[in-house]
């Protein structure tokens, strides 16, 4: 006989597959067994631990399919100051103020994230602004976008670079494009700084009920995750996903997807088929609603066949991030003319603007919708799709419904926008149109299940049923109880490999 690790009791356990079970015994970080309290503690010998749940609510740990940890990282640990939630410049610029004081004179802050568009002053932080509260300190203020940056007048006096001069505007410090992405790669963070930042968002992804993540990564992530990995030091599942512009490196060490193991593991290839709507470049059909632009592809139509063939005929999953609907339809063409097949298991990030024709042509090339539901906290009138798109196209945006219906698979993702699964399901099922809006129970499933198949991980994660990980979570309520408070619910646990973390 078998002895249990771990038995959670007087649980109230979703498992995802088979329905509630109020117990759960663990064995050498699996599930030995799901079922009744009294059967299960029948597998308890004297070093067992038993913990009696008093009927909280336990889900399989999430899963986050789309995510970029080392963003979150840097900003937990402070190597980037977050502007994001900034209402107003001066508020960016009191917080700029206050991480001054906290820094040695002539050491680099990096703040990011400000959209001047939210702030009443309606205008870019500029050179002068920056000299203002900073002046002995160089500064460097990255707009939300990433393709915008201000600086001061010390930060320019440290300037490696050599700006273009077309991207570069000296009175105000603003630099833009490639000469913003030369100065940052200037200011890129040590690798001992990426493996700090990796750590702290995994205590952030604990906290927030995830053990794995599908990353979207550089080659400097990898390195710092493998050095974890390599210490034992790797507390979450990493599946990632390198940009295409690695793939001949990949392609040249004989690597594909699925290389690694259950801790860290080479997933699919991204590509980016166009841009995002915020920005208005994400590829439509017929123009946004408030400019005199269909937004752009990013690659002709042959050499995104050729990269995408390239890539599937050397035995990697393809996640294409496609927004627009002419986006999508030109990942589709791609996909089918490398022969995407439902084993192949395919993937196209967002799919915000999915047509039914292109959910049908989805399901007959068996490609996963990977899509995230806390972007409907953004549809609704006045909110960010609508003034960007119509009514009608935001009636339409993210339509969780009508890819399950169609027979297409979901995998839920976050893109840290921001992390945090419960939030994502809240939307799912409080979403503003009949189009987005899922069950409880179809929502966590896609966090869970969903996620699990878009890496190929069904058979051993995704649900609670023996023999898979024993990768759970303990919830303050039921979600299923109320349904409109979900995004107030709190993890209370989170277990990895049946270790409470
Ligand atoms: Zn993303």
């Amino acid at each position: 006989m078998l002895y249990a690790d771990l038995i959670v009791t007087n649980a109230n356990i979703e498992t995802v597959t088979q329905g509630r079970a109020d117990a759960m015994a663990v064995r050498d970080g699996k599930i030995l067994a799901v079922g009744r309290t009294e059967e299960l503690l029948k597998l308890a010998a004297p070093k067992t631990q038993i913990e009696d749940l008093q009927g909280k609510t336990v889900l399989p740990a999430f899963i986050d399919a789309h995510m970029h940890l080392i963003t979150a990282g840097l900003r937990e640990t402070g190597f980037h100051l977050d502007l994001s939630e900034c209402s107003s410049l001066e508020e960016a610029l009191e917080r700029i103020r206050s991480r001054i004081q906290a820094t040695e004179q002539d050491r680099w802050v990096i703040a990011r994230g400000w959209v001047e568009t939210l702030w009443p002053e309606r205008r870019y932080l500029l050179r002068q602004d920056l000299d203002r509260v900073a002046p002995h300190h160089p500064v460097v203020a990255i707009r939300v976008d990433g393709h915008l940056l201000a600086v001061n007048s010390r930060a320019l006096q440290k300037l490696t670079v050599t700006p273009r001069p077309d991207e570069f505007d000296e009175a105000q410090g603003l630099l833009r494009e490639e000469t913003a992405w030369a100065l940052l790669q200037q200011l890129q963070p040590s690798d001992e700084q990426l493996q700090e930042a990796v750590l702290a968002a995994a205590r952030l992804a604990h906290r927030l009920g995830v053990t794995a993540i599908h990353d979207i990564v550089k080659p400097a992530h990898i390195r710092a995750y493998a050095a974890l990995h390599q210490k034992k030091r790797l507390p979450l599942r990493v599946y990632f996903n390198p940009e295409v512009k690695y793939l001949e490196s990949f392609i040249e060490a004989g690597l594909r997807t699925g290389f690694g193991d259950d801790v860290l593991k080479l997933g699919a290839i991204k590509f980016f088929a166009d841009g995002s709507i915020g920005a208005r470049n994400a590829a439509l059909y017929e123009p946004y609603q408030d400019a005199d632009t269909t937004g752009q592809l990013n690659y002709e139509q042959n050499e995104l066949n050729r990269l995408v063939k390239r890539a599937h005929d050397h035995g990697f999953q393809i996640m294409i991030h496609a927004i627009g609907d002419r986006a999508i339809d030109a990942a589709l063409e791609a996909l089918a003319h490398a022969g995407a097949s439902a084993e192949r298991r395919h993937r196209i990030e967002h799919a915000e603007l999915v047509t039914p024709e292109q959910l049908q042509r989805m399901r007959e090339l068996g490609i996963i919708a990977s899509m995230q539901p806390n972007f409907v906290q953004w549809s609704g009138p006045g909110l960010y799709y609508e003034p960007r798109l119509g009514r009608e196209r935001d009636s339409r945006i993210c339509p969780h419904r009508e890819v399950l219906a169609a027979g297409v698979r979901i995998a839920f993702g976050s893109d840290g926008m921001p992390f945090g699964p419960l939030h994502g399901i809240h939307w799912a099922v409080n979403a503003p149109h009949a189009a987005q809006r899922l069950s409880v129970t179809e929502a966590i499933r896609l966090y869970t299940l969903g996620a699990a198949y878009a890496s190929f991980e069904e058979d051993v994660a995704g649900s609670l049923e023996p023999g898979k990980r024993a990768d759970f979570i303990v919830l303050s309520h039921d979600p299923t109880n109320n349904t409109k408070t979900i995004n107030e619910i709190r993890v209370e646990r989170t277990y990895l490999a049946g270790e409470k973390l």
